[in-house]
């Protein structure tokens, strides 16, 4: 079985190219492009010292001792939180705005839900001394203001999407419109393993950096670079995508990828999309997705503004479609529950996205002492007012 992306950007049945005309040959420009700038020398040599000097990358693989002991098990985290900018994004903002140069635009626009991905744009922009205009959901910018304020100061311009619900969803199709009509100074930023061939194949090969440093720092910590299983949250599916990809090929890893559940699956108000979700096309690609009969985009729900996304990469439709892939989900209860149980500890603040991963110690079964590895995709630094909201509620308690 092939679980890496083919030569027509199809992993199984899902992925491919869904775009209007005008986009096509922008599109076709990256897709015949991306891997020869790549693979180049020169960008990888670029690419590894920004990681290393700018990001402060490798990330460390930490020995969680007490949860390890809780569970029964060896329990690594990889910790991804401690990037610059917070969290994993900025693995593929720094990818994608070299791409941007080697390719000659001059001007990058993005979409963002909470913010993250936008201020990571916003952050290599200024680095790279590009115009950056990102487009966020008018209802995001006011519930999201710090993350908003950021982009601004780093000089990016900051456009509310007006239309639908005002979020992620609407924010994308505005991106779309904007690159539409200026398809040939522009480049798209996308922020997950998300849209046309070739974005989630190239955004996941940024994102890869974190599965291969684990499997270096594995081999040096336990003689063997595989774990047993690793486990990572999805909302559009980056960084388990990242965190999955240089273990794709290695039957013995389970790779848990775990999806949001809000309030849980039989109330409705939920982002689990492989649970929910049916195939169809969204921004670009075939994939699965929350829809209705009639093909709407159904708006999805979950505490963690990272996760609510209503679609999900199209390698990840195909680990679930091929089962390579073990999906679980976890509830806003149970994100919570984890992210106050890592916080006391091991004094380490984890992103509501992250805290889903957690809570899936909790929900899988395990052979005493196996080495797991859980992927902290970001720090909680972002999300105090819903942990505050729950200190509140167990102090009343
Ligand atoms: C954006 C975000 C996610 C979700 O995005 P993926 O593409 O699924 O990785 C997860 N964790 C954090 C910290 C994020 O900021």
């Amino acid at each position: 079985m092939k679980y890496t992306v083919d030569s027509k950007g199809y992993y199984g049945r899902f992925g491919g190219a869904f775009i209007p005309e005008m986009l096509y040959p922008n599109v076709k420009n990256l897709e015949k492009n991306y891997l020869k700038i790549m693979e180049s020398e020169e960008f990888q040599k670029e690419f590894t010292t920004l990681l290393k000097d700018y990001v402060g990358r490798p990330s460390p693989l930490y020995y969680s001792k007490r949860m390890s002991d809780k569970y029964g098990i060896n329990l690594y985290l990889k910790r991804e939180d401690v990037n610059h900018t917070g969290s994993h994004k900025i693995n593929n903002t720094i990818g994608q705005i070299l791409m941007a140069r080697y390719l000659g635009k001059k001007r990058i626009i993005a979409e963002t839900g909470a913010g993250q991905h936008g201020v990571a744009t916003a952050t290599v922009c200024a680095r790279e001394g590009l115009d950056c205009i990102v487009f966020m959901g008018a209802t995001d910018v006011a519930r999201q203001m710090p993350n908003v304020e950021k982009m601004q100061m780093l000089g990016a311009t900051v456009i509310p999407a007006e239309s639908g619900n005002k979020t992620l969803k609407d924010a994308t199709n505005e991106a779309i419109r904007d690159w539409i009509n200026n398809p040939d100074e522009t480049h798209y930023i996308i922020g997950s393993v998300v849209g046309p061939h070739p974005y989630p194949d190239m955004v996941a090969r940024f994102q890869s950096v974190i599965s291969k440093e684990m499997r270096m720092q594995l081999e040096e910590k336990t003689g063997n670079p595989l774990p047993d299983t690793v486990i990572a949250c999805v909302g559009g599916g980056s960084n388990a995508a990242g965190a999955f990809y240089h273990y794709l090929n290695d039957e013995s890893v389970r790779l848990v990828a775990v999806e949001a559940d809000g309030l849980g699956l039989e109330t409705g108000e939920t982002a689990a999309t492989m649970a929910a979700g049916s195939p169809g096309i969204i921004h670009g690609s075939m994939t699965m997705l929350m829809q209705t009969d009639d093909g709407q985009i159904v708006e999805p729900y979950s505490i963690s503004a990272g996760l609510d996304y209503p679609g999900v990469g199209p390698l990840h439709a195909h680990l679930f479609d091929t089962k390579r892939g073990t999906f679980v989900r976890a509830t806003d209860r149970d994100a919570l529950d984890a992210a106050f149980e890592l916080t006391r500890m091991e004094g380490i603040i984890p992103a509501l996205e992250s805290a889903h991963a957690l809570a899936a110690l909790k929900k899988l079964d395990f052979k005493p002492g196996e080495t797991v590895v859980v992927n902290i995709s970001g720090r909680g630094d972002k999300d105090m007012e819903a942990y505050r909201a729950e200190m509140k509620r167990r102090n009343e308690k």
